[in-house]
């Protein structure tokens, strides 16, 4: 049912200099113009104006709200369809009653979450991908996640998945015309010809792979747990890396409203720290509720920060942290380097490699910047600065990409032991329509459905 008209609030409620609600479909136009009062009706208004005048009270006639009024007509809008988007003041009063107003209207109801994305994708504006970078932007927690999930946006992914599926087709035309005409003496040189093709487009998705994980870390910040015995100076690092890299608490649109995250970002890389809620008092709990709870936070993390005081000689307990840690993603931070050493470095060294020890004061502030760069080169190998790379970030994404890679292994393999070339044409347009499925060329319903539940309301 497409062809009603649907309106959200398509800002964050609360306290804003503006809101701006969203309504699309055919009667978008003449249901918000009945309520609008200004120098010219909305119906006769051009696409892509803008509009000065009041939200009126259709049965009063009292004014309610100074607002303007954007017209986008169809084709030529988010949604494909005519859309007007009203600007209020902020503030959930205004925001609010002029919500309250048009749902009084008769052809107006209230949008579904993601229900204006989801038409963009239905008209054929937007691509699946494309549809689920969207999220993304709404959710992304860093400048870079922001230019990640943008990038997807204008269709990078979409380019290069299209290109490969190219590739594939022409291979199964390929295969068609062999088939077709079995009298020509093509048949070992059409297996060959699919071999190389398979390696190509297998080629072309190892390199949307290797980004996976990248992406995951600049979408979801690297879980990050900071361990270390009683007044080694956790909390001051804690402090510091968010006094110096803008900390962000993020409520997560989309799921309960009391989750709460604190990021800090470095070197634009979002760390989610662990243990959220507060963690400056509660790296203190963690100590006095003991060590099952760091345990399971160091189970759960990414990357360990593991502080070690310089200025004393290292503790046991220390020493089986070390022994825990080894074979994770750990940085050592020596802190407390303004003091005299009487850390055992020799030891240390034994568990860790020079480039996984940091040296720092977080008094002095001395090293911290050195900290930033391992961070860095642990995770991205020093190459987060490429900035023109697609990354994958999407688990469906990375599954349907895995699943397209065995298919063509699969029609590799049968080239290899000369099965019958329309068998193996069976497993190379598998390949193509997992492809397909990333950027939702003939995606089931069902799936539709699950990927616009995930958006806020008004999006
Ligand atoms: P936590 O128990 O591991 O969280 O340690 P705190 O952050 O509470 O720090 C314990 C004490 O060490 C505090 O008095 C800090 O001021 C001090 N401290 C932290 N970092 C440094 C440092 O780099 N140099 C010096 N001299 N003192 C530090
Ligand atoms: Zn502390």
């Amino acid at each position: 049912m497409l062809s009603d008209t649907i309106a959200a609030i398509s800002t964050a409620v609360g306290e804003s200099g503006i809101a701006v609600i969203r309504v699309s479909g055919p009667e978008s136009i003449a249901e918000v113009g009945a309520l609008f009062r200004s120098r010219k009706p909305l119906t006769e208004a051009d696409s892509h104006t803008v509009h000065y005048g009041f939200i009126i009270n259709p049965k009063t006639q009292e004014k309610l709200e100074e607002v303007l009024v954007s017209v986008f007509r169809a084709p030529r809008s988010f949604t494909t369809e005519d859309v007007v988007e009203i600007s209020t003041h902020g503030g959930i009063i205004s925001v609010k009653r002029v919500m309250d107003l048009l749902l009084l209207q008769p052809n107006i109801r209230l949008a579904e979450p993601g229900e204006f994305t989801k038409r963009a994708f239905l008209n054929g504006r937007i691509d699946l991908s494309q549809a689920e970078a969207v999220i993304d932007l709404i959710r992304s927690k860093s400048d870079r996640a922001f230019s990640l999930a943008l990038k997807q946006v204008e269709g990078n992914l979409s380019r290069k998945i299209t290109a490969l599926r190219h590739t594939l087709v022409e291979t199964l035309a390929h295969i068609e015309v062999n088939i077709d005409y079995p009298e020509h003496d093509v048949e070992s040189m059409t297996t060959q010809f699919i071999k190389s093709k398979c390696a190509e487009v297998t080629e072309g998705i190892d390199e949307l792979l290797r980004t996976a994980n990248q992406g995951k870390i600049l979408r979801e910040g690297i879980t990050t747990a900071i361990v270390g015995r009683p007044n080694v100076g956790k909390s001051s690092l804690l402090n510091a890396l968010a006094r110096e890299n803008k900390a962000i608490v993020t409520d997560i649109p989309g799921t309960t409203r009391d989750v709460i995250e604190e990021y800090v970002t470095i070197n634009n890389i979002p760390l989610k720290l662990l243990d959220t809620a507060g963690i400056r008092e509660t790296i203190d709990v963690v100590e006095q509720i003991g060590v099952e709870r760091s345990r399971a936070a160091v189970h759960e993390a990414d990357l360990i920060l593991l502080v070690l005081n310089n200025a004393e000689l290292l503790h046991e307990d220390e020493i089986h942290l070390m022994e825990q840690l080894r074979g994770r993603q750990t940085i050592v931070l020596i802190n407390k380097i303004d003091l005299p050493s009487q850390l055992n470095r020799e030891v240390v060294n034994r568990y860790f490699p020079e480039e996984a020890i940091v040296e720092l004061s977080v008094k002095t502030e001395e090293g911290l910047n050195h900290l930033e760069d391992a961070i860095s080169k642990l995770f991205f190998g020093g190459q987060l600065e490429s900035g023109d790379l697609t990354y994958v970030s999407n688990v469906r994404h990375i599954a349907l990409l895995n699943k397209a890679k065995q298919s063509l292994a699969d029609a590799y393999e049968a080239a290899d032991t000369g099965i019958p070339i329309d068998i193996l044409q069976i497993d190379v347009r598998l390949a193509w329509e997992q492809l397909g499925e990333v950027i939702g060329d003939a995606a089931p319903d069902a799936l539709i459905d699950q990927i616009f539940s995930q958006f806020c309301l008004g999006k």
